[in-house]
């Protein structure tokens, strides 16, 4: 927790967890107020675990929720009414302080200089200077109107390219476009601190990593030459080329890229929110929780250990597998096996989304004695009475519930795209950022693109495919804006090494339709069968290739095919150079 002080009565912070309550208590903090939705994110705190860890403190906890980029006057209301009762010091917090920052501010409008509120704000590291006329306003009138922020004309930033997320997809291809154009004025929105290398996770799930390796400071991994806007998107306004941020702030571009990942939707299995990481219950898809996956595995000595994956698509689609063939493994080595009954429980009709290499996979399934089971979605889970309880479907359509005991359950969430795209104008009826499969441009709108997990491209959603995906819509994007047809185009292609035993992967890679596509001669690398030198790629060389070549614009095997077409003159022209 970093607790930035508004005034002598107020602090703001990001997301809080409940040890962080124990440590606001020792500061002297006597209320929390909580900003945030619940379920906005895998893996927030639950409003009623942070309110009762307060209760044990003594401390006051009010409840004032605001959805991401509408701080409604009702909210200001509702603030103003509380405010001069407070018991201070307070505590307000949110994702990342900032829907908190902003109603304090606009509480403080009223009476205060509107400079010295955004001085304050600007001093713990809140730049709220968009909401300024917003905030003059309300020192204007205390009474409040229904205007709703997102529409109000809050002065914006505007840029040649803005990406939201700085994830994979969204690093990758910003300095992918730097490559091309080095003077290009980007905008990465990411509220996170942390980037993430999530391929990593599998490896600390078996003990071969340690979480540490996986992770960096999100500035610190940011391409030079692109500014970052330490905020979360809340909506777009494609027909103003806008996209409107929590604290209503609208920042306009000429083309927009769309890479914020998908969504983990723990909340779609009964009581799993309330039982992860607890009670053997875990999931390499999270890097707080791929360490608990590894104590599990070393515990246990008998009894059974069930494995989920549930209906596509999901990012790699193989690391459900992953995590089971590696625990096998282990339990092989330390003679445990036999006495461990495995279960695959996999919502999906086949092991594996590509035929070619099931067989490959299936030998693994056999070697280990491990329970396939298809058909099977987790719908439920009581970590504590160690029971799940999956929809089974038959050959005829009819499904059934079925009651299954675990020692340990490994669980792959359900994955959806973002809320705030599913909601957006930007989707398709499925949620994804609906996009051209070949040039990754938006169906309705030309000067959008989609990369990563959230476009609408059916390939095996991937970091691996990211690589393909980044410059062909570096190079599609820079074709739009100097008032061209997008000309680059992408295959599919996707990869996954699927880790069968310790030292030993199946590297399947292949693009749209199951192609094989191959990095490597078969003779050096057979796709089909377990491979040594795989391994060695992923565990020694894969990681150095994320961080120092895919994020950084080093396109590594990556031969983009650009169609031998005269480019023409789009209509769009927002996006075009002047
Ligand atoms: C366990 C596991 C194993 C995997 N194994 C492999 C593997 O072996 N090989 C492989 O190629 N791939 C693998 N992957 C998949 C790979 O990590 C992803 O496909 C890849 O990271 C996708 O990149 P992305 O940028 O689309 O999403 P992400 O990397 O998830 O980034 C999305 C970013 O968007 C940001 N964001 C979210 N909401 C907003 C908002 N409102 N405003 C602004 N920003 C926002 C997020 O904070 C995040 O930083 C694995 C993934 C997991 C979980």
């Amino acid at each position: 927790m970093n607790m930035k002080k508004l005034s002598p009565r107020v602090f703001v912070s990001e997301q809080i967890t409940t040890t962080d309550i124990g440590i606001a208590s020792a500061q002297g903090i006597k209320t929390i107020i909580n900003n945030r939705p619940d379920n906005e994110a895998q893996g927030q705190p639950k409003t009623a675990d942070l309110a009762a860890a307060a209760a044990k403190l003594g401390m006051a906890f009010i409840d004032l929720p605001v959805v991401a980029g509408k701080v409604t006057d009702e909210h200001i209301e509702q603030f103003e009414n509380m405010y001069g009762e407070l018991q201070a010091p307070v505590l307000m917090f949110c994702r990342t302080g900032t829907r908190s920052a902003s109603l304090w501010a606009l509480e403080e409008a009223r009476t205060l200089d509107v400079d010295a509120v955004l001085a304050a704000a600007a001093e713990a590291g809140y730049n709220l200077s968009a909401m300024r006329s917003r905030l003059v306003s309300r020192s204007a009138t205390a009474a409040p109107s229904a205007r709703d922020p997102a529409q109000q004309d809050v002065s914006g930033d505007r840029h040649d390219v803005v990406i939201v997320g700085g994830g994979t997809a969204g690093l990758a291809t910003a300095s992918s476009m730097l490559k091309r154009k080095p003077d290009l004025d980007i905008l990465v929105i990411e509220p996170r601190e942390t980037h993430y290398y999530q391929p990593g996770w599998t490896l600390v799930g078996a003990g071969i990593f340690d979480r540490k390796q996986t992770s960096r400071t999100m500035a610190s991994v940011m391409p030079k030459g692109v500014k970052w806007k330490h905020a979360a998107v809340a909506g777009f306004k494609p027909e103003n080329n806008s996209v409107i941020l929590e604290d209503g702030e609208r920042i306009e571009y000429r083309v927009l890229v769309a890479a914020p990942g998908l969504k983990l939707d723990w909340d779609a299995v009964e009581g799993l929110g309330d039982t992860l990481g607890k009670s053997g219950v875990t999931s390499n898809y999270l890097f707080d929780m791929a360490p608990y996956t590894w104590d599990l595995v070393q515990e246990l000595n008998e009894g059974r250990a069930v494995f989920t994956q549930p209906p596509m698509p999901i990012k790699c689609a193989g690391a459900p597998q992953k995590a089971m063939y590696l625990s096998c493994d282990h339990w092989l080595t330390k003679g445990k096996l036999k006495d461990i009954t495995i279960d695959f429980r996999n919502a999906g009709g086949v092991l594996f989304g590509v035929a070619d290499y099931v067989p490959a996979l299936s030998k693994y399934v056999d070697k280990y004695g491990i329970n396939l089971c298809l058909n099977e979605n987790l719908v439920a889970v009581d970590g504590p009475a160690r029971k799940a309880w999956f929809d089974r479907t038959d050959g005829e359509g009819n499904t059934s519930r079925i009651e299954v005991e675990f020692d340990m359950l490994h669980v792959c969430p359900l994955q959806t795209a973002p809320d705030f795209i599913r909601q957006s104008p930007l989707a398709n009826d499925a949620g994804w950022v609906d996009v051209s499969a070949e040039t990754l441009q938006h169906s309705k709108f030309g000067n959008i693109f989609g990369v990563g997990d959230v476009c609408s491209a059916p390939n095996a959603k991937t970091a691996a495919a990211v690589r393909k995906q980044a410059p062909v819509v570096a190079e599609n994007a820079i074709k739009v804006l100097s008032g061209n047809a997008p000309h680059a185009v992408y295959d599919g292609y996707g990869s996954c090494p699927l880790t069968v035993e310790r030292g030993k992967i199946v590297l399947a890679e292949f693009g749209y339709g199951g192609k094989h596509l191959p990095s490597f001669p078969q003779w050096l690398i057979n796709s089909y069968e377990p491979s040594r030198l795989a391994w060695l790629l992923k565990e020694k060389m894969l990681p150095g290739i994320y961080w120092n070549l895919l994020l950084k614009g080093k396109e590594w095997l990556v031969d983009t095919e650009l169609l031998p077409q005269v480019p023409v003159s789009r209509e769009h022209k927002e996006a075009v150079d002047s």
